[in-house]
């Protein structure tokens, strides 16, 4: 984790908010390749759920909603983890993760190893941020930063199915930013306090739940590996009863092999006629499906939930990887290209030539209209190649003196190493077919 931390840091991806206020703990600013990343990972993830598909419709709620969502929802009441203080160091922790606290004094690694650590009993914390809307802060002003996007998509059910035409099974999909005050947040962006989820709400015949529950475990593991995460380091493991939530009535988590161990990356649970019928009852407004010939129904919801976070996450420690080549280490994030910030690099082979420079300048003109493409001239050209392979970048075309004389360039491949030549006037349509083709990970497993 380190490594990826660092590596983030130093090529501009993430960096600690706040920093020259001394940082906000677990807040972080995002770059340039981190956008650019985040846009990726986003776009990929619309496509799969909304633009491949007839039966999903986008949707972009309000951060702020009424406070009685979080009543019906149920969490003002329940949201919340069970939190202890200890009096010795004075740091909180989730007595539910311990084992996954450090304390903040030696010798005990985590929390409540030694009896140094003076722990209070447990109490139960609301993991919600509140604020209040308008000037006065007064009874019936306090509001909530929501805390999941799904219930902006329930209430607003009843929209969609009127106006987008919609007859189950169908799914409301959004991105958007959600807002928990973690008790413990940390291990880099795994779990932090802002952060973006992207969410779909599939609503289905009561009698179906079962079978688009698998489904969507399926399709959410396979759009994993299509974007090349290794099989072996993904995993669904069932929720026990116990373990689900109240409304649940089946959750799996398809988990990441993350530094800090087999970690939830994304839920997918059964919902059950929980939510619509809690806002019938709180809103008064009937929530339910009325067909033309008068079958009526409360639909039965199953929901793909994850954090652009914990995907940045796992996408980093999977494309991560160090090598040496000749005498050469080189440090290499291999992104799937459909996800690495920039798709090709551009570079003269010598900064002084003007017509290299001219020639990879216009190269670069016409990539750039389609495509996330960066132009480098700035220092040697092994150098530069390594800064790409650092973010990632699948592929780099140099322009250099055989391009002056037969109008060709070479393809220097991120993975393999390989180069190749090809016609200056080629390299848009290699470059799409290049990015269409289904990819693997050369790491090892
Ligand atoms: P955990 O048990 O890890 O606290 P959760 O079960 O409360 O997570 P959900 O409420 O199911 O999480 O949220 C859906 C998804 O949102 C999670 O699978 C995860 O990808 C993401 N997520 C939840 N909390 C955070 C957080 N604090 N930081 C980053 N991502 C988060």
């Amino acid at each position: 984790m380190d490594q990826i931390v660092s590596l983030s840091r130093r090529r501009g991806f993430v960096f600690p908010s706040s920093e020259i206020y001394g940082g906000l703990g677990s807040t972080y600013d995002y770059g340039h390749y981190g956008v650019l990343l985040k846009n990726n990972i986003k776009a990929r993830w619309f496509e799969a759920m909304i633009l491949e598909r007839d039966d999903i419709v986008a949707l972009d709620s309000a951060v702020i909603l009424h406070p009685r969502v979080w009543e019906a929802s149920g969490h003002v009441e329940g949201f919340s983890d069970p939190l202890v203080d200890c009096r010795t160091c004075k740091l909180r922790f989730r007595a539910d993760k311990l084992e996954d606290s450090q304390c903040g004094r030696k010798p005990s690694k985590h929390p409540g190893e030694t009896p140094e650590c003076d722990l209070t009993e447990p109490r139960q914390f609301n993991l919600m941020f509140e604020t209040t809307v308008g000037p006065v802060q007064e009874e019936g002003s306090r509001a909530y930063l929501r805390p999941e996007t799904a219930q902006g998509i329930f209430i607003n059910f009843k929209n969609v199915l009127q106006i987008a035409r919609r007859r189950p099974p169908f799914g409301i999909a959004q991105i958007g930013k959600s807002f928990r005050n973690e008790i413990t947040p940390g291990n880099f962006l795994f779990r932090v306090r802002e952060f973006e989820q992207m969410e779909m709400e599939f609503f289905v015949q009561p009698e179906e739940s079962e079978r688009w529950y698998r489904y969507w475990i399926d399709e959410r593991l396979n759009w994993y590996l299509r974007y090349g995460l290794r099989q072996s380091r993904l995993r669904v493991r069932e929720h026990g009863p116990d373990e689900r939530s109240h409304y649940s009535q089946g959750t799996s988590d398809i988990e990441y092999l993350y530094p800090i161990g087999w970690s939830e990356l994304e839920g997918v649970a059964n919902r059950g006629d929980f939510d619509l019928t809690r806002h019938t009852e709180f809103s008064t407004t009937k929530l339910e499906y009325v067909g033309p010939d008068g079958e009526r129904y409360v639909p039965h919801v199953i929901e793909p939930a994850v954090s652009l976070e914990r995907i940045i996450v796992a996408m980093l420690v999977d494309a991560y990887d160090e090598e040496v080549v000749g005498e050469r280490e080189r440090t290499v994030l291999r992104f799937h290209p459909q996800i690495a910030p920039v798709s090709a690099a551009i570079l003269p082979l010598i900064a002084k030539s003007e017509e290299m420079v001219s020639k990879a300048r216009s190269l670069y003109e016409d990539l750039r209209k389609r495509q996330s493409v960066e132009y480098d001239d700035n220092g040697a050209i092994g150098r530069r190649y390594r800064r790409q392979d650092e973010i990632g970048t699948p592929w780099a075309f140099t322009i250099d003196e055989q391009t002056l004389s037969d109008e060709t360039v070479t393809v220097r491949d991120r993975d393999s190493l390989a180069q190749e030549r090809l016609p200056i006037s080629g390299v848009r349509s290699w470059l799409d077919d290049a990015l269409e083709q289904d990819w693997k990970t050369p790491k090892a497993d």
